[in-house]
């Protein structure tokens, strides 16, 4: 058998492959080396056979790498590999999150296009919508993710997306992504979906008709906060429109990030059921315990939306948030008889983490806003990473001794 028709037979094997293969195996290609974990290629350039070959890899003429800015192997096999997951046809990698939403908005948008967004986004999204794409001339109107009349209501004839993230952070909101993408298509807009707190181990936005996912793969998709990186996948016509502002803009994943990333990826449905296993019963806990007023987690049979989290998600992933006592310094006080969780706002790591939305992640809103996003003073939010489930219930028992 020849070389060529047993990639190609892999490749057939790959494409029928369940999630947790396509974790492990999709995009890789070996080298001559016959390396068996994914090299990370560390150079910016690549050298042509000739000059007549540089002029036709530079027009395009010919496939292949040219500058890493958009074009790295390392990180191709990590956007095949994210692509292959979300189900789509193409995956760009991005430099970071935030640069994945904003490569999105700047290569499918233009000045007097219209965004519907949720309300209910990570602050610096609603950030770059309200202070820097606005200064382009694109305007964004926001909504409450749980209520799709509003979404409609919201629609003019210049709308071009809406964007939403579900679960929301930290309430748990669940946006029902079939019918948004409806109400999205019935306009001619597309579906954008920040797939952050789930990841496709958990929801494949794009299965229940999403046009686009993004990824900020610094959270779960790394799973052990090291490094910052984004994904944006769709179908090829759009992602080539986002990879050719990535390529003229420059905000490019580190081949190194990417390896990371890539290595991340072959955990990350193990480690996603396992946060969801601990989120879960850290949030049943907590609901019995007297200093507790109230807990925020889809995954518990009182939430609001848990039978449309649980129709969507195959989890509920690892984020879940309490009201302790009535004010800031109950929520202050129970953060601070913490010993072992790590107080700080990142989310999706190996480490559980604590914080305080009103006075972090949320201290930008005004006292109103806050109210209206549902974040009150005495909110604490966790992401429950992997730590034994016991000494987690014996460090929120030590929150709780000090209400
Ligand atoms: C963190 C986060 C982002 C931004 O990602 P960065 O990698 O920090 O730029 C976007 N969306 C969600 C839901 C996030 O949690």
């Amino acid at each position: 058998m020849t070389e060529q028709d047993y990639l190609a037979q892999r490749q057939a094997v790959l494409a029928e492959a369940e999630l947790d293969t396509r974790a492990v195996r999709a995009g890789q290609v070996r080298t001559a080396e016959g390396e068996h974990a994914e090299p990370i290629f560390m150079t910016s350039s690549y050298v042509f056979a000739s000059a007549a070959e540089a002029a036709a890899r530079f027009s395009g003429e010919q496939a292949g790498n040219v500058y890493s800015r958009y074009t790295n192997p390392t990180v191709r096999t990590f956007e095949e590999r994210i692509a292959a997951l979300e189900g789509a046809e193409m995956g760009v990698a991005t430099a970071s999150g935030m640069a994945a939403i904003l490569s999105t908005c700047m290569a499918l948008l233009q000045s007097g296009d219209h965004i519907v967004c949720s309300r209910s986004v990570f602050g610096t999204t609603t950030v770059l919508l309200t202070k820097y794409l606005a200064k382009l001339g694109i305007d964004a109107s926001f909504v409450s993710p749980i209520d799709v009349q509003q979404w409609r209501d919201a629609i003019r004839p210049n709308t071009k997306i809406l964007l939403l993230e579900t679960p929301s952070n930290p309430l748990s909101e669940i946006a029902d992504i079939r019918a948004l993408a409806d109400v999205a298509h019935q306009h001619n807009a597309w579906l954008v979906v920040d797939n952050c707190f789930c990841t496709p181990a958990l929801q494949q936005p794009l299965a229940l008709g999403a046009d686009i996912v993004v990824h900020s793969a610094t959270k779960y998709l790394d799973g052990q906060g090291r490094a910052v990186g984004g994904a944006v996948v769709g179908r090829r016509e759009q992602m080539n429109e986002v990879l050719g502002f990535i390529r003229t803009a420059g905000p490019s994943m580190s081949p190194f990030n990417a390896w990371v990333f890539l290595k991340g990826l072959e955990t990350l449905r193990l480690r996603m059921t396992a946060h969801s296993a601990s989120a879960l019963a850290l949030a049943t806990w907590l609901q019995e315990q007297a200093g507790v007023k109230k807990v925020y987690y889809s995954g518990l049979p009182d939430h609001p939306q848990h039978a449309l989290a649980a129709s969507q998600q195959k989890a509920f992933g690892g984020v879940l948030s309490f009201e302790v006592g009535s004010d800031k310094d109950a929520a202050w006080r129970f953060i601070d008889a913490t010993r072992l969780v790590s107080i700080t706002a990142n989310l999706g790591d190996a480490k559980t983490t604590i914080v305080h939305p009103a006075t972090t992640t949320h201290g930008r809103l005004s006292p109103e806003q806050r109210q209206q996003a549902g974040i009150a003073d005495n909110l604490i939010r966790v992401s429950v990473g992997l730590e034994d489930i016991d000494d987690l219930r014996k460090d929120m028992q030590r929150g709780l001794g000090a209400l």
